[in-house]
């Protein structure tokens, strides 16, 4: 059903999975949705609600709004709500209607206010955004990466050019240094079997260390996979220290940035 989604939107619905569980809700909801946007595209969130104290306050009153139950298994598959399943069907409408060929993030949003009755389109319009506003900005915003850019390939498949572009902003903030990519070694929770990052956790006895037990990582823009036997393509990438950027996105989009910054 996530095939069109783009991989931002996949990760909101991925987040609002957890945002559930973690309150032990039986169905994803349209406030876990929510949540899971305004962690996974802070670009999209800033342009629509420029002050950060009003994100703050919307998760505040997601949490005071919902009765903690007890968590839920992050692995049981939980099921959207009818009001959820509405949402997702109106973000692929707007993107057909922006004659988009995927969806993304901008059109979970314009669908989660196009069902006026839920909470996470109250607590919205509550700050202001209508969905005839969040309609102007996300099309002023689509107009101005298309001016400034055509069609993009990136090994040798057209990408989502206005996806890339909307990306920018932020990457260019880090450093990228060319690094071969190695295998991570990582902690591994024994009771669940969840990977940690951080491995100066390593004598807390309720974790055990695997080393190389993160053998992939992929691009942050096209998502091509960086791992240690994929052959010299795959072997090395640019890096800010926690994310990657193939040699291709890099050279691409960020290099040109880079110089022209001098
Ligand atoms: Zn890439």
């Amino acid at each position: 059903m996530f095939e069109r989604y783009t991989e931002k939107a996949r990760r909101v619905i991925f987040f609002a999975r957890y945002e559930a569980s973690q309150f032990g809700s039986p169905y994803i909801e349209t406030e876990h949705l929510l949540l899971g946007l305004l962690r996974e595209d802070k670009a999209l969130i800033h342009r629509c609600l420029p002050s950060q104290a009003t994100v703050e306050s919307i998760r505040n009153q997601i949490e005071a709004h919902t009765t903690i139950r007890e968590k839920t298994s992050t692995s049981v598959d939980l099921p959207l709500s009818n009001e959820c399943k509405r949402v997702l069907s109106y973000a692929a409408e707007e993107a057909e209607r922006l004659s988009h060929k995927h969806i993304g993030t901008e059109h979970l949003l314009l669908g989660l206010l196009r069902e006026p009755r839920t909470f996470a389109a109250q607590l919205l319009n509550s700050q202001g955004l209508s969905l005839d506003t969040a309609r102007e900005i996300v099309s002023k915003w689509q107009k101005t990466t298309e001016a400034s850019h055509e069609i993009v390939k990136i090994h040798g498949e057209e990408c989502d050019a206005g996806y890339v572009q909307a990306q920018l902003p932020e990457l260019q903030k880090f450093a990228w240094r060319k690094r071969q990519w190695k295998p991570l070694d990582i902690l591994v929770e024994i009771s669940s079997g969840r990977t940690f990052f951080d491995i100066t956790l390593m004598d807390d006895l309720g974790f055990k260390l695997v080393v190389g037990g993160w053998p992939r990582e992929f691009c942050s823009l096209c998502y091509w996979e960086l791992n240690a036997d994929g052959g010299s393509e795959h072997a090395s990438g640019y890096t800010n220290g926690r994310e990657w950027l193939c040699t291709e996105c890099y050279e691409k989009f960020l290099e040109p940035l880079d110089k022209a910054r001098g």
